[in-house]
């Protein structure tokens, strides 16, 4: 197997490259040259495995340039019980009839980007012994709130690194702000910038192909990588989580070995609701994927209509890790539906640069129609599935999964679905106190940040997460804001280029 781009398909890279380069140099994104296989009873045989076990074996398919040894030292040093909660990493609760919620968030800082992003720094540290390269790796982060944290806990003292994170600053929620701006270690530099998502993101991929920064940095013995799930490192990570929840279930009982299932994911980037894709591409029985987004629901007309538009008011919700109006894996998916024609992508992905629009074909709409089902809600729709669900089930969701399952309620009254259903939980509570108070509560009160957390504590009664109590107590290390267009000049002066 090897890699190739959505916007060049005759370049052939293999994994370790992949994950190094993290984007390709034509701007699109790496891709499998094919979609591994998985068989029925390759994935109950999952079922008998530890969880770093199944996410080497899952591996194996796509990474086919990594040694058995090399997998196995990256999945036990990412998924132990010293940085998730058990050594199960993801846990599975029964919300309701044939309705389960896919805990993603027992690691180091509370949100489903740790399962990717734990493992990430060993996948790149051994890309780059793999590929000879002997350049210090600078990773640039966009983030609207949970990767950056992810990937600054992840990269943290990595040898051969250092990370740099810009989040929009008032799109965060005050629990992510603190936990960025409290972050330790040697490598590490936050910065906030007046502008939403779409800006970092953006400011960050043309650092990323300005051609004079590359010189400047390769002249410096640095390059750059990306931990966003632009990498196809932090993708396949994201596939195994699903297999392994498929032969959990199994495992338990809940459902039988064959069965379909619907997978329910609170959407921005596309990243996860991707690698769901993927692991029903391998074989793993998926009815649909439902993709659930807040206000800003360009998602949701495209999956209905075909038409991505992102010309419409970028909206600030309670679910600000979804606050995003450029998909950027939908650039995969839509490569492999249309039939890897790269020439399609760059006439798409280039309208949608100087436009903000474009149409896919109808063949294309009839594959979204078949795959995926799609719905949104707005902050009252999610605060009051929050309130709901607590009320009928004493069950507390963070404000992104609530979305997952209003959504999801939505589309089994418009359906009649009753296919067993995993909703992808993405985040703890404990971030969101504010809005999940408000939602339970009427009010969030006059408190500061962590009188919330321990009032939120009574209401839920789930357990204050440690790396998010101890904030209480950090000193404030980062309180830089940049303006949109100085991002090139932070970077350099912050690499003394
Ligand atoms: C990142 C994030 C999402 C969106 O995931 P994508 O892979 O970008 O679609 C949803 N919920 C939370 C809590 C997140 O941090």
């Amino acid at each position: 197997m090897f890699y190739k781009s959505t916007r060049n398909s005759e370049v052939k890279i293999s994994s370790a490259e992949a994950i190094v380069q993290g984007i390709s140099a034509d701007g699109g994104l790496f891709v499998p040259s094919e979609i591994p296989s998985i068989t029925m009873d390759e994935i109950v045989s999952l079922g008998d495995m530890s969880y770093a076990e199944r996410a080497a074996y899952v591996f194996k398919k796509f990474l086919t340039d990594f040694t058995d040894a090399e997998l196995k030292f990256c999945t036990e040093s990412a998924y132990n019980d010293k940085s998730f909660r058990t050594a199960d990493i993801t846990e599975i609760s029964h919300l309701f009839d044939g309705t389960y919620i896919l805990e993603l968030w027992h690691g180091p800082t509370c949100a489903f980007k740790d399962m990717a992003l734990q493992i990430l720094p060993y996948l790149l540290t051994t890309s780059l012994k793999k590929t000879g390269i002997n350049k210090k790796v600078v990773i640039l982060v966009a983030t609207s709130g949970d990767t950056g944290k992810a990937a600054l806990e992840g990269f943290k003292d990595v040898e051969g690194t250092s990370i740099m994170v810009f989040y929009p600053q008032d799109g965060v929620s005050a629990m992510q702000k603190r936990q960025m701006a409290t972050q330790e270690g040697k490598n590490v530099t936050v910065c906030a910038m007046n502008g939403n998502f779409d800006d970092c993101q953006n400011g960050v991929k043309a650092v990323f192909t300005n051609e004079e920064i590359k010189q400047k940095l390769s002249d410096g013995g640095m390059m750059f990588s990306s931990a966003n799930s632009i990498n196809w490192g932090r993708l396949a990570p994201q596939i195994i989580y699903y297999i392994s929840a498929y032969a959990e279930l199994v495992k338990d009982g809940e459902i039988n070995a064959g069965d379909k299932i619907n997978i329910v994911v609170p959407t921005g980037n596309f990243g996860n609701i991707l690698a769901a894709y993927y692991a029903k591409n391998m074989g793993m029985p998926v009815n649909k994927l439902i993709c659930a987004s807040n206000a800003n629901n360009v998602l949701t007309d495209f999956i209905n209509t075909g038409i991505y538009d992102r010309n419409r008011k970028f909206i600030t919700t309670v679910s600000p890790s979804m606050d995003i109006l450029i998909s950027s894996n939908l650039e995969r998916l839509l490569y492999i539906m249309c039939g890897e024609n790269d020439a399609q992508i760059r006439e798409w992905f280039g309208k949608l640069a100087s436009e903000g629009r474009y149409e896919v074909t109808d063949d294309v709409k009839a594959k979204l129609r078949a795959d995926f089902a799609a719905g949104c809600c707005d902050d009252v729709q999610t605060k009051a599935c929050i309130k709901e669900i607590y009320d009928k089930y004493s069950y507390t969701l963070d404000t992104h999964t609530a979305v997952a399952v209003k959504v999801y309620e939505d589309y089994k009254k418009a359906t009649g679905d009753m296919t067993k259903t995993v909703i992808a939980s993405t985040a703890s509570p404990y971030k969101f106190s504010t809005a999940v108070l408000e939602a339970i509560e009427g009010t969030a009160g006059d408190m500061d940040e962590f009188d919330k957390v321990e009032k939120l504590h009574q209401v839920s009664g789930y357990d204050v997460p440690k790396s998010l109590a101890e904030l209480k107590d950090k000193d404030i290390r980062f309180t830089g804001v940049i303006g949109r267009d100085e991002m090139k000049d932070f970077v350099l002066k912050s690499l003394s280029l």
